[in-house]
């Protein structure tokens, strides 16, 4: 089992006397740099004019351009989309980096693929929370936290892993754990997650579904409540207590259909195309194609959203949940 580690094993704050910029105030930007706000921490945001640096304003913040703020901290946190990183980091950050600074990441994606290759006398770590910015946020104000992960990349001052872990206190998650990795594993193991079940696997499965049913006749509505609306619950009841919790909480038959199907569906050939798309990450073709088709105008990205887009469960599913305004009550602001 990995090592946990826990608000009582970061004896001091590393963090301490330290400026700090988080560069880029969305998703996470705005929870990490409010809740190492609350913490104590003296944190500006480093962010170009527009609707993320009028939020980070009216939420207190002083807010300076990314090379500013660069230059004026000690620790800087980057907190852009992973594309925009290896430009703004060239053109923007690392001029304004002094020997003994440190680098952190939420995401190990371009260190780890070397589209940026800091300067040897830079500290280097990650501390990624294991959930949206909105959630560490939130939990965080409720007394609570999201676990992270966190690693170090490069230790220049023999400092990177106590300023790693007090970064991960820093934001909350040593309230509820902490694991070490490195940038590797989480890197590749993160990109696996969400393309191969988080949300290609998901996504794709349901879609599947939905038409497997709607070809055979079966009413459009019926089937979104079959194969997504229901889906939450299963989902939550896992997240609760486990795949057995999930199993006990349905019907016998619900159970029974579960094992013979499930192996009929997600035979060893599904488990050798995770292997392929693994692979593809492992050997950096997956971070090529993404990195390339960014510079290309997101071309390949932009027509796969096109095309997906529009498909019919979407449309069904727009109309049911007006009729369920309930489903929205704790709906994400993906705006956060
Ligand atoms: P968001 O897209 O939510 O936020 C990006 C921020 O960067 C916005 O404030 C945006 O400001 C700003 N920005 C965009 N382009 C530029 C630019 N050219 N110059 C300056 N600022 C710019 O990103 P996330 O918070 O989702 O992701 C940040 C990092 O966190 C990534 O490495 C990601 O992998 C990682 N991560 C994300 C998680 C998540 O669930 N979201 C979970 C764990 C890690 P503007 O309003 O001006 O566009
Ligand atoms: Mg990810
Ligand atoms: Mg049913």
């Amino acid at each position: 089992m990995a090592k946990v580690y826990y608000e009582k094993d970061v004896t001091a704050n590393a963090l301490e006397g330290k400026k700090i910029a988080v560069v880029g105030y969305g998703s996470q930007g705005h929870a990490h740099a409010q809740n190492l706000r609350d913490n104590g921490n003296d944190v500006i945001i480093g962010i170009r004019e527009g609707s993320s640096a009028n939020r980070a304003r009216n939420d207190g913040f002083e807010v300076y351009s990314v090379a500013d703020a660069s230059k004026l901290a000690d620790v800087v946190m980057v907190l852009l989309p992973d594309e925009i990183q290896k430009d703004t980091y060239a053109n923007e950050i690392a001029p304004n980096l002094e020997a003994g600074n440190a680098l952190a990441f939420a995401h190990g994606f371009n260190i780890h693929f070397q589209n940026i290759k800091p300067a040897a006398e830079l500290d280097v770590f990650m501390v990624a929370p294991k959930g949206p910015g909105h959630l560490v946020r939130r939990e965080f104000t409720k007394g609570s936290a999201v676990p992270s992960l966190f690693a170090v990349y490069q230790d220049a001052t023999g400092n990177a892993r106590d300023l790693a872990l007090s970064w991960a206190n820093g934001i909350g998650s040593t309230r509820v754990g902490v694991i070490e990795t490195d940038f590797r594993e989480e890197t590749e193991s993160d990109l696996f997650g969400e393309q191969a079940v988080l949300m290609g696997g998901t996504t794709h499965l349901i879609q599947a579904g939905f038409e497997t049913l709607v070809e055979a006749g079966y009413q459009p509505e019926i089937a979104y409540f079959e194969v997504m609306h229901e889906l939450k619950l299963i989902v939550d009841l896992m997240y609760e207590g486990g795949m057995d919790h999930m199993r006990k909480s349905c019907s016998n038959t619900a159970e029974f259909g579960d094992y013979v199907s499930g192996t009929r569906l997600i035979t060893p050939d599904v488990k050798g195309r995770m292997k392929d798309i693994l692979n593809d990450i492992q050997d950096g073709s997956f971070a090529k194609r993404f990195t390339d088709d960014y510079d290309n105008g997101f071309k390949e990205f932009y027509a796969m959203r096109e095309k997906e887009q529009g498909h019919q469960i979407e449309q069904v599913g727009a109309k049911l949940r007006d009729m369920m305004p309930f489903v929205k009550e704790n709906a994400v602001d993906t705006n956060n």
